[in-house]
């Protein structure tokens, strides 16, 4: 992507590290997106993200052992979303997944020699052996299962949270989405099902893997938990749902969507 002009005081740049970004705090406390002029100094390098309106907006990693002044200070993105808008907080998350690609692939995997990065396209290369390494964006399922009246929610055991939320799994190479969806759900709560729907996708957590959501019909089965995955699976009514993941999360949009259904 060509930006239509070089990075500078009118842009927003997200500076970056890990799930991390660099925001600045006020003498009150309250903390606000940083001007570029503020977090260049500490950027190493700049990539150009995209426009949103008539602004250009840029990802930067921060650099190595960077002492950030007072006033700005790494945050975890989350704290973004209480800040802007929805299309900046996914800038935000975009901005992540390219400063920590830019880092992880700063020497060759193969042979060990730095790489380069392109000037034309999104990709660090090795001078020596050409291999190329582009941003990879690990593919996952989400799958909200149901049957008449009931919905299937489980509470993670591995990322402990408060809520109950639908099954999700990363992709394994040589699957489809659909045979992933099957093992997810007998592995996580020995289950079976069928009636497989696309239901949407999100780039989540904060543009690192793409989430796929489907919605399946429950086929089969008794509930048996997986106890390193997962700390309960139960059937749920509307009536008597538990705690549920917040938004913007798709699996909270395909709970209200669940939900919707059952009112008609
Ligand atoms: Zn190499």
């Amino acid at each position: 992507m060509v930006p239509p002009r070089p990075v500078g005081p009118t842009s927003i740049v997200f500076l970056a590290r890990g799930l991390e970004l660099v925001l600045a705090r006020d003498a009150f406390g309250a903390l606000r997106v940083p001007a570029a002029s503020e977090v260049l100094p500490f950027a190493d390098g700049v990539h150009f993200l995209g426009m949103l309106g008539d602004t250009d907006t840029w990802a930067a990693p921060l650099a190595e052992g960077a002492a950030l002044p007072s006033g700005l200070e790494l945050v975890s993105a989350r704290a973004l979303f209480d800040l802007v808008d929805m299309s900046l907080f996914q800038v935000g998350g975009r901005a992540i997944a390219i400063a920590e690609w830019d880092r992880s692939h700063r020497y060759c995997g193969r042979c060990a020699h730095p790489t380069e990065l392109s000037k034309t396209e999104r990709v660090r290369t090795c001078p020596r052996c050409r291999v190329p390494f582009y941003p990879r964006v690990p593919p996952a399922v989400i799958v909200l299962i149901e049957r008449p009246g009931e919905v299937l929610l489980a509470r993670n055991a591995s990322f402990p949270r408060p809520w109950f939320s639908t099954l999700a799994g990363f992709v394994e190479p040589g699957e489809s989405l659909e045979e992933t969806v099957a093992r997810e759900v007998r592995e996580e709560v020995g289950l079976e099902v069928k009636d497989l729907r696309y239901f949407g996708s999100q780039p989540w957590p904060f543009g690192r893997s793409l989430m796929v959501g489907f919605n399946a019909t429950y086929a089969g089965g008794e509930i048996v938990v997986d106890p390193k995955e997962i700390a309960e699976a139960r059937w749920f009514t509307k009536d008597a749902l538990p705690q549920v993941p917040p938004k913007p999360s798709i699996a909270r949009a395909l709970i209200d969507d669940w939900l919707d259904r059952q009112k008609a």
